[in-house]
């Protein structure tokens, strides 16, 4: 039964592996449709034609799409046809994700009768063709002073940035950025020095906010920026105070040092609006709060946030002094092997005693120490003092694997490599006894760096665990990409394993992925001696969880550890 099953999923990711290659070669965009017309696939040349990601249009209905399809007011009517006549031949025109705009000509056919895949379209860019008359559309998109994209441009694309975050569950924020005391500098150095001041004041925003998203000019000294994919408001409020700080950054214009500082206000979709005109006329009334509150500075249009903002500088600055006074403390939890009922391993797991609080979780301060890269020193921290308990364990006689958690901030501004080797060489501990978990999302964000990484640490006999598997991108092809050791099953599949069908299927696939690709299984988050008898019929490798015990100080792991008898039964 396990052997045809590894003999399926083999079968078929060959095929998956042939059909994607041929799909990525070709230059033309392409798109597959599924009978109602939401995207079921893309390729690269389409993502390059657009500026959108492959993940983000995924199931997202193609007429959704901010496209305008040669002579037929939506591509509902284009699909009439196709289901008419079979195909549909002509020009598409949209505005890629960047702000310019594109032409191409297109195909769109029935492509079968399974409802998956049944329509394809494909798109061959004429852009280069077309740039003559583009050129003339941008006078009308786009401000001479600036060459930032102009007002109805902006209303445009905020639109398309609405529908595309409706679709994936995103939030998109609107900046609405002002200049502080423009109307001086303008009458007192004049008109010709203004204009070129906001010129370099255009080109200092473009180059500070990333390439996706979308700076304009609103006019006069007002500017909005448009960000999509946002996925936590804390990573917007960092983004806008940081361009806030360097805003002050003085500015050259004609050999003289211009100070300027600006305000900002921000509305976020959909919790503050869910069409263009209600997001920017928030933001505008949130700028001119930050205005009456000294400018200079940036707010949020909903009060909430305002306030969340004000606790998340009090956390900041609790966590910098935490750091300080050597605050942190590191729980373990023991991973089991299921066949012996052994201890292989433990994993690091920090808390914070906070003066006066007791011991804090992680989910109450980790994502502010990321947010501001305190992650940093604090993962140093980790890092060293697991490397310590790990040499203490063996020296009393429990040569244990320490699992520490590190984030994508570690991984990419950080020489983890150096700092492992240094723990290491300090503590005397055995690096083949240390093991990294990393999140998926945090190697593909750094995929060429981590796969250096990773190599080198295995020369030395690091190990490193796939943390959280199965909650984003879960694509078989970077498995091989990186050396990898374990795929930790997110404890979310674990809960319901024993009811949700989906769920088995989920679990039972990454422990099939894990030993085809000659990886261990490891389960998080076990709860349940049904849980347990479920995972060791699919031979699953290894677990961790509140059956067994939930994290403990050090001392409290030396009792667990000299109490075996927890151990399962077989
Ligand atoms: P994680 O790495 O997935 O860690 C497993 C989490 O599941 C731990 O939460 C653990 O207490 C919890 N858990 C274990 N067994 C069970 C169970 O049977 N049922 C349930 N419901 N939960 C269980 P914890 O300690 O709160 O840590 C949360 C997350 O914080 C970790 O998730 C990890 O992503 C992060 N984290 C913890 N320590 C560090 C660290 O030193 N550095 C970094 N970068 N992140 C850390
Ligand atoms: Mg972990
Ligand atoms: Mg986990």
């Amino acid at each position: 039964m396990n052997k045809k099953y590894e003999e399926k999923i083999r079968e078929l990711q060959e095929k998956l592996r042939f059909l994607s290659k041929l799909v990525e070669s070709i230059r033309e965009g392409l798109v597959i449709l599924d009978d109602s017309g939401r995207i079921r696939g893309a390729n690269r040349a389409f993502s390059q034609l657009t500026g959108l990601k492959i993940e983000e249009v995924f199931g997202f209905p193609l007429k959704d799409l901010d496209l305008k399809w040669e002579g037929l007011p939506t591509f509902g009517e284009v699909l009439e046809v196709v289901r008419e006549e079979g195909t549909w031949e002509g020009e598409v025109w949209g505005v890629h994700r960047n702000g310019s705009s594109f032409s191409s000509d297109a195909l769109v056919s029935r492509i079968s009768d399974d409802p998956n895949q049944k329509y394809v379209v494909l798109f061959l860019d004429t852009t280069d063709r077309r740039s003559l008359e583009a050129s003339l559309t941008s006078l009308a998109y786009y401000d001479p002073t600036t060459d930032l994209p102009n007002r109805a441009l902006l209303h445009e694309h905020l639109a398309g940035a609405i529908a595309r975050a409706r679709g994936a569950g995103l939030m998109v924020a609107v900046v609405f950025v002002d200049i502080d005391n423009f109307k001086l500098i303008n009458d007192s150095l004049g008109h010709h020095t203004g204009d070129k001041l906001l010129k370099c004041f255009a080109k200092r925003m473009i180059s500070f906010f990333e390439s996706a998203t979308m700076v304009s000019r609103f006019g006069g000294d007002e500017f909005v920026v448009v960000i999509e994919d946002v996925e936590s408001v804390e990573r917007i409020e960092g983004i806008v105070g940081s361009f806030v700080d360097s805003a002050s950054i003085p500015i050259e214009v004609e050999e003289k040092q211009i100070y300027v500082t600006v305000s900002a206000g921000i509305s976020l979709y959909p919790v503050d609006g869910s069409d263009p005109q209600t997001l920017l006329r928030n933001a505008d009334i949130a700028m001119h709060h930050a205005k009456d509150m000294g400018k200079n500075s940036y707010r949020f249009y909903t009060e909430e946030l305002n306030l969340k903002v004000n606790e998340r500088f009090t956390l900041e600055l609790r966590l910098r002094e935490a750091i300080a006074k050597d605050e942190f403390l590191l729980y373990y939890q023991p991973q089991f092997d299921l066949r012996t009922g052994k201890v292989t391993g433990v994993e690091a797991l920090i808390r914070w005693n906070r003066a006066g609080e007791g011991v804090l979780q992680p989910a109450s301060f980790i994502h502010v120490a990321e947010d501001t890269d305190l992650i940093i020193p604090i993962g140093d921290w980790v890092i060293r003092k697991a490397c310590e308990d790990g040499k203490r364990l063996l020296d009393m006689g429990f040569p244990l694997r320490v699992s520490v958690n590190i984030s994508a901030k570690q991984l990419s501004y950080v020489d983890l490599l150096s700092l492992v080797e240094e723990a290491i060489s300090q503590t005397s501990f055995s690096p083949s006894m240390l093991d990294l978990e990393i999140t998926e999302s945090a190697l593909m964000k750094n995929k060429d760096r981590a796969r250096t990484l990773l190599t080198e640490l295995k020369k030395r006999g690091v190990t490193v665990s796939i943390d959280d598997f199965g909650t984003s991108y879960s694509s078989l092809n970077y498995l091989k990409y990186f050396p990898v050791d374990r795929l930790k099953i997110d404890r979310s599949f674990i809960a319901d394993i024993t009811s949700d069908p989906n769920d088995v299927a989920i679990a039972t696939t990454i422990i099939a992925i894990a030993h085809n690709l000659g990886l261990k299984a490891v389960a998080e988050g076990v709860e349940t001696e049904d849980q347990l008898t479920f995972l060791k019929l699919w031979q699953c490798d290894e677990a961790q969880g509140f059956l067994f015990s939930p994290p403990v100080s050090f001392e409290n792991l030396l009792k667990v550890l000299k109490n075996r008898s927890i151990a399962i039964n077989d």
